[in-house]
């Protein structure tokens, strides 16, 4: 449609087409061809600017299909002039979540904060290596300096082995995050794995109750493999709460004999497997980031 207008000789009516697709709600990775179709018939120029407006009025609620459109533009119209996108790029790095305190606000004065996830990092760090050290060193430090927005585990790790995978060019902002990265999963993996040798299990069980105090006692109890407590279902249920909150590694189960019935608490190696687990998964992501 886009080339129809274009044809047509109408660059007034494919401007106004941008501005309805910019203002549309939620912005998604599926508008991004006809988007750039529509801008890279206008002056480089003009295109840079309607770039920078869509990642202005989109960044914070679509925040991956931003990336992907700055990425898309940056291999197409603007691979020869990507400093053309630095202001785009900039108000991308603007928006990125970050200090509550100065975060965009919705109508009821509450901060809108964008959720970024592994495959908008890649786009990221692809687009800021492209166009300038400086705004990939900036990027790269937002990023590291918020792991409650950018967590190492769940978004960097994969990001790193995505711009492996892609054999994406390196610039500062894929060294700082591949070298973060790195350095989490070998600190993780030097630490000592080795099964419980008794019965003594991490007692975390915050509440100081009598009968909380009883259920600590047990976990620190290196010769107790269990323990059972006969009590009124009220007090059975608030110290199961109170074991599923600690994350106690114990298994529950109910004997629903005799008055009142009785909650046995059986001691588990849970932690050790989930350790363990997390250890194979470590080692396979520092062979696949060696690659
Ligand atoms: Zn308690």
């Amino acid at each position: 449609m886009f080339g129809l207008l274009a044809r047509l000789g109408d660059l007034d009516l494919v401007e106004h087409m941008i501005d309805v697709l910019v203002h549309q709600q939620d912005h998604g990775k599926a508008d991004n061809p006809a988007l750039l179709e529509a801008v890279t018939l206008l002056s480089p120029d003009r295109a840079a600017e309607h770039l920078e407006k869509i990642v202005a009025a989109n960044a914070v609620n679509s925040l991956g299909p931003c990336g992907a459109l700055l990425a898309s533009a940056l291999k197409g119209a603007f691979a020869k002039t990507p400093m053309q996108l630095q202001g785009a790029v900039k108000t991308l790095l603007d928006l990125l979540p970050g200090d509550p305190a100065s975060a965009p606000q919705d109508q009821w004065g509450r901060p809108r904060v964008a959720k970024p996830d592994a495959a908008f990092i890649a786009d990221l760090v692809d687009v800021v290596d492209r166009i300038d050290h400086g705004l990939a060193r900036q990027a790269a430090a937002h990023v590291l300096a918020w792991p409650r927005h950018f967590d190492l585990d769940r978004i960097l790790v994969p990001a790193a082995k995505r711009l492996i995978q892609a054999k994406r060019r390196r610039g500062a902002a894929f060294d700082a995050v591949y070298t973060a990265v790195v350095v989490h999963l070998e600190t993780r993996i030097g630490e000592p794995l080795e099964a419980p040798r008794d019965w003594t299990r991490q007692s975390a069980i915050g509440c100081r109750c009598q009968h909380c105090a009883e259920l600590s006692a047990f976990l620190a109890d290196s010769t107790r493999e269990s323990w059972t407590l006969r009590a009124a279902q009220q007090v059975r249920t608030h110290v199961e709460n109170e074991i599923r909150r600690a994350g106690a590694d114990v298994d529950i189960q109910t004997l629903r004999r005799g008055s009142p019935h009785s909650l046995i608490a059986a001691k588990n190696q849970a932690s050790y497997k989930r350790r363990v687990a997390q250890r194979q998964k470590d080692l396979a992501d520092l062979a696949a980031l060696r690659r």
